[in-house]
């Protein structure tokens, strides 16, 4: 197999060739065909995330060195360990990388994406830049039946993660307006996820009136620039007060903002992470009765809904570039500079 492996934080990729794993026990070998490259790939290689004012969340614990990163993966089940039941060489699939330990109750309650003791493809074991891959149970590998190649894929993260976010704000009446803040890629997913599963009106918040207008174009019951100095004033005009907003950002201003228009009983979920920090007096949680949802990926079920979403057509595709594979190290730095629209996905 020939991967794309990290040797040092920070430094390029360097290509590595080395003999195919062959799949133990449980153990399924996937050959790859696409990998997408997602913004905590950046992160990941950089070695840590930024927090509020110049404090940083280091992220290399977890991991050795040489490691291969990429968590959006597509490709074919290549061959089965011993114990490997539920699916067949030759069929295509998707890998859903957000893998616990198994045993704690997180992962008792489905909830893998919230263990303490990952095993994140990409992230802690190998994962996508590469040829070839080990996926620990084939209950792992989904259909991407119905959805084009390489953008299937990027439903395992970016998509993944949208929905989930929107899946926090629970059950809606059809007087609960909802707020989307950010439409950047995950943020317009958000949008059109929100307006798929929520009863209410949804509205969208951004920068960037090209933005907005996309936001209508999906069907936003109202958008609001946030260049606009009193923005709180104009989404309650609209709407009276919102009943949950889904933050797709993640700055100071954004969550000023979020706990500034959310109403009593309301919630603010918070997936983006631009990185700040907000301060708000204890008493006003329970006097407002306002509850804060981190919002991190999403479930093994949700990544099923979520691909049934996409096959329903209720998902608008992002622009894909494909690219070949030796081009990882490339890739990661035009993210870094924000010279990508839409998602490169790499093709062995
Ligand atoms: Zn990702
Ligand atoms: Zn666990």
């Amino acid at each position: 197999m020939k991967s794309e492996k990290m040797i040092a934080y920070g430094e390029a990729l360097q290509t590595v060739e080395e003999e195919n794993p062959v799949p133990q026990g449980t153990e399924v070998l996937v050959r790859i065909s696409h990998c997408g490259v997602c913004h905590s790939d950046v992160h990941v290689h950089e070695g840590y995330f930024a927090l509020a004012g110049d404090q940083k969340l280091d992220v290399t614990g977890n991991r050795e060195l040489p490691f291969t990163m990429g968590h959006e993966i597509q490709g074919e089940v290549a061959a089965l360990g011993p114990d490997a039941t539920g699916i067949t060489v030759g069929e295509k699939c998707l890998i859903f990388p957000w893998i616990g330990c198994g045993k704690c109750g997180a992962c008792e309650r489905g909830y893998e994406n919230h263990c303490e003791d990952t095993r994140n493809i990409g992230l802690n074991i190998a994962g996508g830049f590469s040829d070839y891959v080990i996926v620990p149970h084939a209950r792992y590998l989904l259909d991407p039946a119905g959805i084009p190649d390489g953008l299937a894929a990027t439903y395992m993260c970016s998509g993944l993660t949208a929905y989930s976010a929107v899946k926090n704000v629970g059950k809606t009446g059809k007087g609960d307006p909802v707020l989307i803040l950010g439409l950047g890629g995950v943020g317009l997913i958000g949008l059109q996820v929100a307006k798929a599963l929520l009863d209410g009106p949804v509205y969208a918040v951004d920068l960037d009136n090209r933005k907005l207008a996309a936001a209508t174009e999906m069907g936003a019951d109202g958008v609001f620039n946030s260049g606009d100095g009193d923005v709180h004033k104009a989404i309650f005009k609209a709407t009276g007060g919102i009943y949950s907003v889904v933050d797709f950002v993640g700055s100071e201003a954004m969550a000023k903002l979020a706990l500034r228009v959310i109403r009593r009983g309301g919630k603010y979920v918070l997936v983006g992470l631009f990185g700040g920090g907000f301060s708000m007096p204890t008493a006003m949680f329970p006097l407002r009765a306002i509850s804060v949802i981190g919002s991190l990926t999403g479930t093994l079920e949700e990544a099923k809904e979520v691909l049934e979403l996409a096959r329903g057509g209720k998902i608008a595709p992002i622009p894909i570039e494909e690219r070949p594979m030796d081009q990882a190290s490339q890739s990661l730095q035009d993210l870094r500079d924000g010279a990508i629209v839409g998602r490169v996905v790499l093709t062995p």
